[in-house]
């Protein structure tokens, strides 16, 4: 150890050694080898006359104050915030709006977000519009007078459309809009889109940040420190955080988030291209694989391509009978854990959206989305034939 003069900056350090050495990882008091569990609703004031940093969990907690520095540093942004879950972190975070104010929002978002906003933000004045972001004249063509905000998912969820990062958010800077961007697909591993000029990064850190299928977490990190007092503001006045206990277990998984992405994405890319070469599947979307309309744009902004490849089995009954025969996967909601999960947008993530504005979004009843996992490769693709041949 050296002195703290020569001390580097964490932020100085590259991606994977942040990920051990991001400033809390050792216990100034103690010298434990991980952030203390500070399992307190109130802080004592020893001297009233000097309020202390902490004095209440719902305002500040130690052990999710560092897991919020955490992520601020690995995005690269001024300000992180920790939530009870990913949709806890975008709807705090939309609340950065007012009624009659109106926001651009990716046309295949999360379905829950997609949710958030057609029954519960429209009953509050806050209006949206969604776009295929993939088409820049579409996007601009949907700005109103009200516009005050424009939301962007890349890859998109499930159907992987690229957005052009740098392009949107300079084109909403010029018209005063805040930007934000739900990063959950990518993880800062992958893209850091601070980097590309966004306001607010978002992320459903259940999915690889955690990556063991047993948190529920949601964060933000905001590119300044002005936006991040406001939402700090929104994220204790609303009382969305994230306890104790749970910073401590994202913290822990996010320690290995380079090494389990690696691995994923390289099992990804070797999926999808078995899946285009495979005859009884009609579509894959993946954006490593040659053909995909968006790689160009994707490549400039992100340094991999993900663990979640989408494919189309030809229809709903084929999709069914593939997804009672495979072996391996969990077969559920969520996606981005050590262990493979296969879902059915159709019936579960995206069973809010109506069924034609499902399809409009190329949502289809064959389609699957498969989140590779830790396993062998091999395993996961005979298992997956034998699934696709019954
Ligand atoms: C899961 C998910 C969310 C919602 O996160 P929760 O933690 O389930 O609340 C938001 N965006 C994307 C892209 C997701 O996959």
């Amino acid at each position: 150890m050296n002195n703290d003069n020569d001390k580097v900056n964490p932020s100085e350090r590259r991606f994977a050694t942040k990920l051990l050495h991001f400033g809390a990882e050792i216990d100034e008091g103690t010298g434990a080898s991980s952030v203390p569990i500070f399992q307190a609703s109130t802080f004592h004031h020893h001297d009233i006359f000097n309020p202390p940093q902490y004095d209440y969990s719902r305002s500040g907690n130690p052990t999710r104050q560092a897991l919020e520095d955490y992520i601020a540093l690995l995005e690269g942004g001024a300000r992180g915030f920790a939530f009870a879950s990913g949709m806890a972190a975008i709807s705090t975070s939309f609340l950065l709006l007012s009624a009659g104010e109106h926001v651009i929002v990716t046309e295949d978002v999360y379905g829950g977000t997609y949710r958030l906003l057609t029954s519960i933000l429209e009953r509050l004045g806050i209006e949206s519009t969604f776009v295929d972001m993939t088409d820049f004249d579409a996007v601009k063509a949907a700005l109103k007078p009200n516009t005050k905000a424009v939301f962007m998912e890349t890859p998109s969820n499930p159907t992987l459309k690229i957005t052009n990062i740098a392009e949107t958010t300079a084109w909403a800077k010029e018209h005063g809009l805040l930007t934000m961007l739900d990063n959950t697909f990518m993880t800062p591993y992958h893209q850091r889109p601070i980097e590309h000029g966004v306001d607010i990064v978002l992320h459903s850190a259940t999915k690889f940040l955690g990556g063991h299928s047993d948190v529920l977490a949601g964060l933000a990190v905001t590119a300044d420190e002005s936006l991040g007092r406001r939402l700090k503001q929104l994220q204790n006045g609303l009382g969305t955080v994230l306890s104790a206990q749970e910073s401590w277990l994202l913290m822990r998984g996010m320690k290995t988030l380079q090494a389990r992405m690696e691995h994923s994405e390289r099992s990804a890319r070797r999926l999808a291209e078995w899946l285009s070469n495979h005859k009884e599947v009609s579509a894959v979307f993946y954006p490593g694989l040659e053909g995909h309309p968006g790689r160009a744009i994707h490549e400039k902004q992100s340094v991999g391509y993900g663990a979640v490849v989408s494919f189309d089995v030809g229809s709903g009954e084929r999709a069914k009978k593939m997804l009672s025969k495979v072996q391996i996967p969990l077969v559920a909601v969520s996606l981005g854990a050590v262990e493979s999960i296969l879902s059915y947008p159709a019936m579960m993530s995206h069973a809010a959206m109506p069924k034609e504005v499902r399809h409009a979004r190329g949502i289809t009843d064959g389609l699957v989305r498969y989140s590779v996992g830790l396993e062998d490769i091999e395993d996961l693709l005979e298992d997956l034939d034998q699934a696709l041949r019954a």
